[in-house]
């Protein structure tokens, strides 16, 4: 006999969302994206708003935003705005809920760097009108990341230098000390509000420094540590 209770489909399910691990051949299933705002100071100031210190924030991002660094991408519908954001990313490794943040770095699989592309245009009029900020911020191809550093490699968050250039020209330089909400925060904070999974992705907010990028730009950020991570814009 058949099997009868085998799984059909009317039509193809979307193949798993997944990144590279630096010297690993596995990759890492990438679960649900948590971007945090505003979280450099400098940041904030450039955006003409402050930084919360009573909480974090966050938008997310669904996964197949995803794009793998070295990637060709179309300047996307809807913008005529459309910028950069070179963020440090944190991959979850392990179930975490209601994490203290002595033991939040527990949990952490390892570190990216990644971009938030972002259409501001559409972001700052969802802003002014008290609006959700999905049109600006979670739309197709959105979530550009680097091969994923396991934590014990990269070691302890601190002084690494976090930067941006675009067609060779620095426009974001930072610390990641100047992060406003450390990664052992960011992780202990969300886990109250989720229950944070293995393959779930913080992107951690960016610097100052944010710009808009046109057909032809070539973007590589960088983060002492971590693979690089390299986007062109196409027409
Ligand atoms: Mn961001």
């Amino acid at each position: 006999m058949t099997d009868t209770a085998a799984i059909r489909y009317l039509f193809p399910p979307a193949p798993p969302v997944a990144i590279p691990v630096d010297g690993d051949g596995r990759l890492l299933p990438v679960g649900r994206i948590f971007c945090v705002g505003r979280n450099y100071a400098d940041h904030a100031r450039e955006m003409g708003v402050e930084v919360d210190r009573e909480a974090p924030f966050y938008f997310t991002k669904p996964a197949d935003a995803i794009v793998r660094s070295e990637a060709a991408i179309p300047y996307p519908p809807g913008t005529a705005d459309y910028h950069y954001e070179m963020e440090f990313v944190v991959a979850i490794g392990t179930p975490v809920h209601a994490v203290p943040p002595t033991r939040a770095l527990d949990a952490v699989f390892g570190y990216a760097t990644g971009l938030d592309m972002t259409r501001r245009d559409l972001q700052l009029e969802a802003r002014a009108k008290g609006r959700p900020w999905d049109l600006g911020k979670a739309f197709e191809q959105s979530a550009v990341i680097g091969p994923v550093t396991r934590r014990e490699a990269f070691g302890a968050i601190g002084g690494q230098t976090i930067r941006l250039t675009v067609n060779g020209a620095v426009r974001q330089e930072a610390r990641l000390s100047d992060l406003v909400w450390s990664v052992p925060e960011l992780v202990s904070h969300l886990s109250r509000f989720y229950h944070l999974a293995p393959g779930d992705l913080i992107y951690t907010g960016t610097p100052a420094g944010v710009g808009a990028v046109a057909a032809g730009d070539r973007l590589d950020g960088t983060i002492d540590g971590l693979a690089p991570v390299r986007l062109t814009i196409t027409p």
